[in-house]
């Protein structure tokens, strides 16, 4: 279940689990004041999927290639 944070205007920033298919909070169940979703992290990581997708980062390769060399060079 992914934990969302919202920042209350008045209470700060506070997170919250819900389910996917769960509504955004939009007041803070403290004090009732008008809350807002913060995007996290894990948007930041299905972007990167993304790049990964298009081809416009390699460095999964790079890592696979740098362990098949140290494997390669721990056989000799
Ligand atoms: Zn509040």
């Amino acid at each position: 279940m992914p934990t969302y944070l919202y920042e209350c205007p008045k209470c700060g920033k506070f997170d919250k689990f819900q389910r996917i298919s769960d509504p955004a909070l939009d007041e803070c169940p403290t004090c009732s004041s008008p809350v807002k979703r913060i995007i996290t992290g894990g948007s930041v990581l299905i972007k990167g999927a993304g790049a990964l997708k298009g081809g416009d980062w390699d460095g999964k390769k790079a890592v696979e290639d740098y362990y098949r060399r140290q494997e390669s060079e721990s056989e000799e």
